[in-house]
């Protein structure tokens, strides 16, 4: 194709499989917290690519990152190790309860390399009986096959066939429904310390630690999924820190690489070395390339400064959003952590998140939903506060729209 045919999104239709319906908007660039489309339009971004740019766009250290290691190195496989991959572990290692890194590609293939593990390890361990493995309704842990039967939507894993088996799902913050689930043969429960597709729904405190009591009492494992929450997203570098619990495995993806793709795994030596020479792998995993750029995300979020900013924006984003519910009643609860909101919509708007996605995306803002209920925030860490009274202003018009019919 020649560059005197634009592309444009009928283009789409025409060459891709059809399991997306992306906006009519195609934006071409960013910076911090703005995007620009092919027409030049502008918008702010309180989307952050579902909770992945966590610097925004094009953040300097990143860029800077990426074009030293695009001029040195960018691929070996797993028959070598690289620079950047054992810095980064370190870091990593160093920043949280865990030894052991294993570096993947994303969400889903870090809770696949989890899930692998932990099963495992109550087979080296306990023997055969120890495999069922315990996660909560509505929770989402990506889009394998093993990971999307362990999320709790049956209808993102139906119609592909036998499941792989011994998946149960108990109710989130219900412990009652995770003890009638739970015995010695369980080697995992699997959780999001929030979850975020599924609504953004906050533990208890009494659930967290209880969850945790009762692996420990059925000697499993426990999982957490920060996918969406690590790195900074609610406030501390991962979730589990603010949580007073901590698991025996983590995975964190998403905001990791600011924007590349790059997932990992972490856990204890004890609990690592079951996953011996040759039992897991990936070809790109742990990549120089990616793993440059995350260390210098993760060298800028895993800061005092970036991580109280977090909380000081969470608040202005909670009280603006709250002076347009005084005015509009649209929603019927404002919640979440940190930069991770949710603004659930009262009976009578109920279904209508998508329609208010689009209004806003008319007004020249990016949002999320979550679910046909919640409307979803995960602006980049680093929003400037002028960038979120403009996103909030912008968000006003687009809600005063859809109340006003
Ligand atoms: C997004 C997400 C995943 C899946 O990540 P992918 O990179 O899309 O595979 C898994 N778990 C949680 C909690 C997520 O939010």
């Amino acid at each position: 194709m020649s560059d005197s045919n634009p592309v444009t999104r009928d283009l789409f239709d025409e060459v891709m499989v059809p399991n997306y319906s992306p906006s009519k908007v195609i934006p071409v660039r960013g910076k911090g917290s703005r995007i620009w489309d092919q027409q030049d339009n502008e918008y702010i971004d309180f989307a952050g690519g579902i909770a992945v740019n966590c610097l925004g766009h094009c953040h300097p250290a990143l860029v800077k990152a990426l074009t030293e290691q695009g001029q040195k190195l960018w691929h070996l496989s797993n028959t070598m190790t690289n620079e950047p991959a054992l810095r980064l572990a370190k870091k990593m290692v160093d920043a949280t309860f865990a030894d052991k890194v294993y570096f993947a590609n994303s969400g889903g293939e870090s809770n696949e390399a989890a899930l692998k593990l932990a099963r495992r390890w109550a087979l080296d361990n306990y023997g055969e009986e120890k495999s069922h493995i315990i996660a909560f309704k509505q929770g989402f842990h990506g889009r394998t096959f093993f990971t999307v039967t362990v999320g709790g939507q049956p209808a993102y894993s139906d119609g592909f066939g036998p499941k792989p088996g011994d998946v149960f799902h108990a109710e989130y913050n219900n412990l009652d429904s995770l003890k009638a689930l739970i015995s010695n043969e369980t080697c995992a429960v699997v959780m999001e310390p929030l979850q975020g597709e599924g609504g953004i729904i906050e533990p208890t405190d009494e659930f967290v630690k209880g969850v945790r009591q009762l692996c420990d009492e059925n000697n499993a494992l426990l999982i957490f999924d920060e996918v969406q929450t690590g790195v900074g997203r609610l406030g501390s570098l991962y979730a589990y820190m603010d949580l007073g619990v901590t698991p025996d495995i983590l995975t964190t993806a998403k905001a990791l690489g600011g924007g590349f793709p790059i997932g990992a795994m972490i856990t204890t030596t004890d609990i690592a070395k079951h996953l011996k020479i040759g039992t897991h792998g990936s070809t790109y995993g742990g990549n120089p390339l990616a793993c440059a750029v995350a260390e210098a995300a993760f060298d800028t979020v895993n800061d005092e400064a970036v991580l109280a900013g977090v909380k000081a924006k969470a608040e202005l984003f909670a009280m603006l959003l709250k002076d347009i519910n005084d005015k509009h009643n649209i929603f019927e609860e404002i919640r979440g952590k940190g930069l991770l909101i949710g603004a659930a919509l009262k009976e009578e708007y109920k279904g209508k998140a998508k329609e208010i996605l689009l209004a806003a995306m008319n007004e020249g803002l990016m949002i999320l939903i979550a679910g046909m209920n919640v409307v979803r925030f995960a602006p980049s860490l680093v929003i400037p506060e002028e960038d979120i009274r403009s996103g909030m202003a912008l968000f006003e018009k687009a809600v005063a729209k859809i109340v006003n019919g």
